[in-house]
């Protein structure tokens, strides 16, 4: 087995050199690297020990209640106690007001030592931005402190057995009572929605104030409290946690509402809205499971293929290391790239976040991002599987842990499917395509001019479709070449600054020759997938 070290001189080189994370007012390096720094050594004393052996015990439903494994309870104790849960937060709530980039550098690091603990604490930071956005200043003064403490967790309660995808079919009412609200109704797949890590729960409830045919302009955001303020159970239930593939050690939950009382968040019929300033930045979180894994994966097959010994290779005498074949050092290349591009990318959508300068291109960049990295992610896993051969399949290495959890990725935080959708219809159409030309002045600023060519051309030929829902899948694909075409040429332009400058440069190039042809394949792929005939179905 091989020790889970985080890739501390790699995320910090990717932070500030590639995405330019100076550029952040107030930015402070040396701060930044004693964060991260004393977040990975928390990480990997406290947090990554306990994931195996959580990962094995899973969550329990027991009389109504969830128990977590043992060793994630322990850990997030010393996660509060070492002051974890206020990091984001502003310093007015008891906060440390860290900027978004640092918060990225800190999921990655805490979702490669525990995706399920990392996926069930981190709703937090997302909850407290959605307060200070659009809460009143009553509420952002009850309840910031709160989460600041890591006294309460948050969730955030979307999905409905009618209600996936589509969050027109949101049938949970919220009901305007006498001196405020109460909620009502049925909630599936809740990420810690109980949960005994902390004794109380604010759960953020979309639900349905307008009639049944409102869609979702009649859908209203709400903080619905596990217990009052005199500490009383309220009238929320935990009907079953779900039995799934990975992730075993964070609780999904299926909740009933039977008239809680709440309160309005933002404005009535403005939960839509209110909702996305949580998932914009969870979607980057995601893509950063995403480049946990990878990273991970990409680690432990190196690692590996540098001491197992089989076969025979050119220039070597008697059996050779896995890494000496060239198979071999394909797939772990790929791997490392993946986790490289996949991390550079959703460190420059963070950044641009947080500069706030070009709104359009974080709308453009977050559903590529966590598309890129989720699938980076899993295919990177898969690689190290096949790198480990049948130990990879065992769990001795947890790379098939790895699988099992990343997978989920590419599903929640809106199904890839639909990002690709969204970038294919809504991206590509809206204020005359204002973030998808907000994108190609990123390409071209970038200095990636063949990407940027391909890329208008199936822009043009997306936009002139009848049906471009047929090619989204494919156009996606494109796009993501094209972003990664862009970062890769940042991480070649910086890469004396790199923890191994010759490694990357050999990927950089690699890189090089790579992404051209895949931009092409995709484009044909597109291409053929907007002229499918009828009866061919959609292809790519
Ligand atoms: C482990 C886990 C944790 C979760 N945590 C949370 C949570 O904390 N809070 C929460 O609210 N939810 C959570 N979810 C729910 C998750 O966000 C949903 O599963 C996801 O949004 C997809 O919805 P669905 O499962 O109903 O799939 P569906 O919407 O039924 O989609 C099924 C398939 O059809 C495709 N599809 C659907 N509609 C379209 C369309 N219009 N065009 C093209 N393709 C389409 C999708 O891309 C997908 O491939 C979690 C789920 C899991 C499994």
């Amino acid at each position: 087995m091989t020790q889970f070290a985080t890739l501390v001189e790699d995320i910090l080189f990717s932070l500030e050199y590639v995405a330019g994370a100076h550029r952040l007012p107030g930015w402070d390096a040396s701060l930044t690297r004693e964060v991260v720094q004393q977040f990975a050594r928390f990480a990997e004393a406290e947090v990554a020990p306990a994931d195996e052996a959580s990962d094995r015990e899973g969550c329990r439903f027991e009389d109504g209640r969830v128990r977590m494994p043992v060793g994630l309870v322990r850990a997030y104790r010393a996660y509060v106690e070492q002051g974890w849960p206020a990091l984001e937060l502003p310093e007015a709530a008891g906060g440390q007001a860290v900027c978004g980039a640092v918060a990225g550098a800190i999921t990655e690091i805490f979702a490669g030592a525990s995706h399920s603990l990392q996926q069930v604490v981190g709703l937090v930071p997302g909850a407290a931005r959605t307060l200070l956005r659009f809460g009143s200043e009553a509420q952002q003064a009850k309840w910031l402190p709160r989460l600041a403490s890591g006294e309460w967790l948050a969730t955030m309660a979307l999905t409905e057995p009618g209600a996936g995808s589509d969050l027109s079919g949101i049938r949970t009412k919220g009901r305007h009572v006498d001196g405020g609200w109460t909620v009502e109704g049925e909630k599936i797949f809740i990420s810690g929605g109980d949960q005994d890590l902390t004794p109380r729960i604010l759960h953020l409830v979309l639900a349905r104030t307008g009639n049944a045919a409102s869609g979702v302009k009649g859908l209203s955001l709400f903080l619905v409290a596990s217990h009052d303020d005199d500490g009383n159970r309220q009238p929320i239930t935990v009907g079953r946690i779900e039995e799934k593939l990975g992730l075993h050690a964070s609780p999904t939950c299926q909740m009933l509402f039977d008239h809680a009382p709440a309160e309005l968040l933002g404005t009535d019929g403005g939960g839509l809205a209110a909702m996305f300033t949580m998932m914009n930045r969870a979607r980057l979180d995601v893509a950063l499971q995403g480049v946990a894994h990878a990273a991970r994966a990409s680690r432990i097959a190196a690692a590996y293929a540098a001491t197992r010994r089989q076969g025979r290779a050119p220039g070597q005498a008697g059996a050779a290391v896995l890494d000496a074949h060239a198979d071999v050092r394909r797939m772990i290349d790929e791997a490392e790239a993946l986790a490289i591009g996949g991390r550079a990318l959703s460190h420059v959508a963070l950044v641009e976040m947080d500069l706030d300068e070009r709104p359009e291109l974080v709308d453009f960049l977050t559903p590529v991002s966590k598309f890129a990295c989720t699938e980076a992610g899993i295919r990177a896993v898969n690689l190290g599987i096949q790198v480990l051969g049948g130990y990879g399949y065992l769990r001795e290495y947890r790379v098939e842990q790895a699988l099992r959890d990343a997978r989920i990725t590419a599903i929640y935080e809106g199904t890839n499917g639909i990002h690709a959708l969204t970038l294919a219809t809504r991206l590509l159409r809206n204020a005359d395509g204002a973030a998808a030309t907000a994108f190609a002045a990123f390409l071209a600023s970038e200095g990636a001019g063949e990407a940027l060519a391909t890329w208008q051309a199936a822009r043009e030929r997306m936009l002139a479709a009848p049906d471009a829902a047929k090619a989204a899948h494919a156009f996606m694909l494109l796009t993501v070449d094209a972003a990664l075409s862009a970062v890769w040429l940042r991480l070649e332009r910086n890469a004396a600054h790199a923890p191994d400058p010759e490694r990357l440069l050999r990927l950089a190039r690699l890189q090089r020759a790579v992404l051209p042809a895949r931009l092409r394949y995709h484009a044909d792929l597109m291409a053929i997938a907007l002229t499918a005939r009828a009866g061919m179905g959609p292809v790519a």
